[in-house]
This record gives structure tokens, C-alpha cells and sequence, in this order.
């Protein structure tokens, strides 16, 4: 256990995993990975399945990938409930490269897409997509600072576009969808880059899912994207080049060229420790205990700390909370990372401080951050 007395703070911080060299990282991303899945890479770094060779150094047309990717896709299948209706790809880059991969395979040139516009990532897919596609922007809270989300009968007509893109948790916002909208017939599709794994989803009201690895599923570099099948006939004779081609990557099997083979097995262990945790109930239970605990911190700080999130769409796996003094912003995170409670600053459009509370992160970790804000809060109110 830490306790930095010496600056005079005086609560429990758990360690991690009770490992006292390792901290609790409150990154949004690349965000902490599950202690279990680093302590086995480790142990099979130089050797992986007794071949002498590290994963790292294996082809990806070897039985021994083939064994990984096969596990790692029949776990998310199991896990999300995934129908053989849909195909799941593992592709390189991030989600924005998925931005681009999305409008170019599921809309003809001159076709309209539909937007959400709820806070600083679906901000920047417009503004990518807009110079390929027309854009229609459906909802757009820009003006209260993206902090709420009106109901879907106060948004645009989406009808007559190729899709309806939205994103269900706005990781720099805090700000997380309280329901999915309806596409009235339009494929819905969503950016769950910071929610993947954290509640159970229906799939089957989604066209496509994508979600960049770095938050929930493992190290940056992958994206995961699940697609209906039929949505694949969309480039299937398309101009879309091959790399970029949804349809082409389903047929090969996610290696039409060298894909990132150690992201991927990383991502493989991740979902394995998923559902030796219980699966995705579990994962929503921890979610919703780690989230009470930081937003009770705030809630009964009499002003000291304050959520700038509408109430009914508080994230609950990124926290961004504000200091009624901001000259006590460089303290808390001075001695907030002493206590070994890092990364921790808000983002730059935000400002503030920020607290992003993935699958990785232990319950430990949440409850550690908690006593540390009311220990701040009597030192320093
Ligand atoms: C992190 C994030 C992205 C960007 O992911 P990259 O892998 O850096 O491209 C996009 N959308 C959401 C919702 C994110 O959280």
C-alpha cells in the first residue's frame, strides 16, 4: 500500500495488483491493459507455444497465428453475441482511419451520410468525411459545449442518407449515449472505440461497430470492425482499392497484407481475460461501481469538484471533472502521480482533469482515486 506521507496524504491507495512499481493509470489512451494479460506476454515474449520464436517473429500464415486469430475473433463473437450475419475484421490503424473506410465502402461519391455531431471526435470524423462525401449533420451540441444529448425526436431527418453515424461514448467529453438512435431503416453506425466490452450491445441493431484497440481491447496500432454481411456488397464491386476495402478484407480473412500480428494476439489475450472475468455483465457491473465512486467524489464535494456533463449522459468510463481553484490543478496532479494515480490531466480542449476508468482498470483503482479527491478536498478546500 502507498501512502505518501510526506506530502501530508493521509488515505489509502491501494497498490495495483499488489505490485508497488506499476500505478493506477487513468490514461484515455493507450490506456491500461489487464496486470494478467501483461504478466502472461511476458512469460511468452521470447517463446511463445515452446516454437523457440516470439509472436513478434512468426508468420502470419503460420498454424500457430491462424490458432490466434481464429481464438481472438471466436472470443469477441462470443462475448458481443455476434451472428455469422455479420463479419468481424482485424485491421491496421486507428478508428480514424475507420472514418475514411466507412464513407468510402458504404457511400456511393454523391451520396449523403448522416452525422451526429456530439462532441470532439465525431467533430473531426465530419470534418475528415466532408471532403469526400456530402455530410449531413443530423444533431450537433457544439453550441452547450458538447456536455448533453437531446432526445432523437428533437434531431434532423435521417432518411435518404447511405448511413447514420454516431458515437455512442465521446471519450474527451465524458459524455455517453443513453440510448441507440433509430436509423428508420438507415444502417447505424457506430464508433465504440471507448465503450467496446464495457455492456452487453445488441448487435443487430448496428451495421457496422468499429472501435480502435488502445482503450478496451488492447495495445494502439488495430481497429476491430464488425459488419453486417450484406453491407459488404456495397464495395464488393466498388473502385475502392483493396486495402481499404471492406469486402476484399472479409475475404481474406483480415491478411491481405501483413497484418499487426503482435497487436493481435495481445488483443486475443485481452478478450480471453474478458470472459474469465464473467464477460461483458461483469465488465458493465465494474463500470457502473468504478464510475459511482469518482462521480459520488464530485457530487458531495459541496463545489469543490464539478462535472461539466448533463447528468443523464455522464460517461461511465471517462470522467472529465473541473477544481473550483484551476491554481490547484498542478498540485492535484503532482500529488496525485505521487501517490501513483497518473495521467490524469484533462485534455487541452477541455481543460481540467480527467479520469478514464476502462475494463483494465481494478475497482482498486477507482477507490483509490476517490479517497485521494476527499483527501485533497480536506487539505486543500
Ligand atoms: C480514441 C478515439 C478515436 C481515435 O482513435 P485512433 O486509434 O487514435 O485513430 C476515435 N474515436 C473515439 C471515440 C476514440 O475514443
Amino acid at each position: 500500500m502507498r501512502k505518501p506521507k510526506a506530502l501530508g496524504i493521509n488515505v489509502v491507495i491501494e497498490a495495483s495488483h499488489g505490485v508497488t512499481d506499476r500505478v493506477f493509470n487513468f490514461s484515455s489512451g493507450p490506456a491500461m491493459l489487464p496486470h494478467e494479460v501483461m504478466v502472461e506476454a511476458q512469460a511468452e515474449f521470447m517463446n511463445y507455444a515452446g516454437s523457440g520464436m516470439s509472436v513478434m517473429e512468426i508468420s502470419h500464415r503460420s498454424d500457430l497465428f491462424a490458432s490466434i486469430a481464429r481464438h481472438a475473433e471466436a472470443d469477441l463473437r462470443e462475448l458481443l453475441g455476434i451472428e455469422d450475419s455479420y463479419a468481424v475484421l482485424f485491421l491496421s490503424g486507428g478508428a480514424t482511419l475507420q472514418f475514411l473506410m466507412v464513407a468510402l465502402n458504404l457511400a456511393r461519391e454523391s451520396e449523403a451520410v448522416a452525422y451526429a455531431c456530439t462532441g470532439y471526435w465525431s467533430a473531426k470524423a465530419i470534418s475528415q468525411i466532408a471532403k469526400i462525401r456530402p455530410v449531413r449533420v443530423v444533431v450537433n451540441t457544439e453550441a452547450n459545449g458538447y456536455t448533453d444529448v437531446p432526445a432523437q425526436s428533437e434531431w434532423l431527418e435521417v432518411k435518404d442518407a447511405a448511413y447514420l453515424h454516431y458515437t455512442p461514448n465521446e471519450t474527451i467529453g465524458g459524455v455517453e449515449f443513453p440510448y441507440v438512435p433509430d436509423g428508420r431503416g438507415v444502417p447505424i453506425i457506430a464508433d465504440m472505440s471507448s465503450t467496446i466490452l464495457s455492456a452487453p450491445i445488441d448487435v443487430s441493431r448496428f451495421g457496422l461497430i468499429y472501435a480502435g484497440a488502445q482503450k478496451n481491447l488492447g495495445p494502439a496500432g488495430l481497429s476491430v470492425v464488425i459488419i453486417r454481411r450484406d453491407l459488404l456488397d456495397r464495395s464488393k464491386h466498388s473502385q475502392v482499392p483493396r486495402i481499404l476495402n471492406y469486402h476484399d478484407h472479409a475475404a481474406s480473412g483480415s491478411m491481405l497484407n501483413t497484418p499487426p500480428t503482435f497487436n493481435w494476439y495481445m488483443m486475443g489475450k485481452v478478450l480471453s481475460w474478458v470472459r474469465r472475468q464473467g464477460g461483458v455483465e461483469t465488465m458493465a457491473e465494474l463500470a457502473k461501481n468504478r464510475s459511482r465512486l469518482i462521480y459520488e467524489a464530485i457530487d458531495n464535494s459541496s463545489g469543490f469538484y464539478k462535472s461539466p456533463v448533463a447528468h443523464a449522459v455522464r460517461s461511465r468510463t471517462n470522467i472529465p471533472f473541473l477544481i473550483f481553484d484551476e491554481q490547484l490543478y498542478p498540485i492535484f496532479l503532482n500529488e496525485a502521480a505521487q501517490a501513483g494515480l497518473t495521467q490524469l490531466k484533462g485534455h487541452r480542449s477541455v481543460g481540467g482533469l480527467r479520469a478514464s476508468l476502462y475494463n483494465a482498470m481494478p475497482l482498486a483503482g477507482a477507490r483509490s482515486l476517490a479517497n485521494f479527491m476527499c483527501d485533497f478536498q480536506r487539505r486543500h478546500g
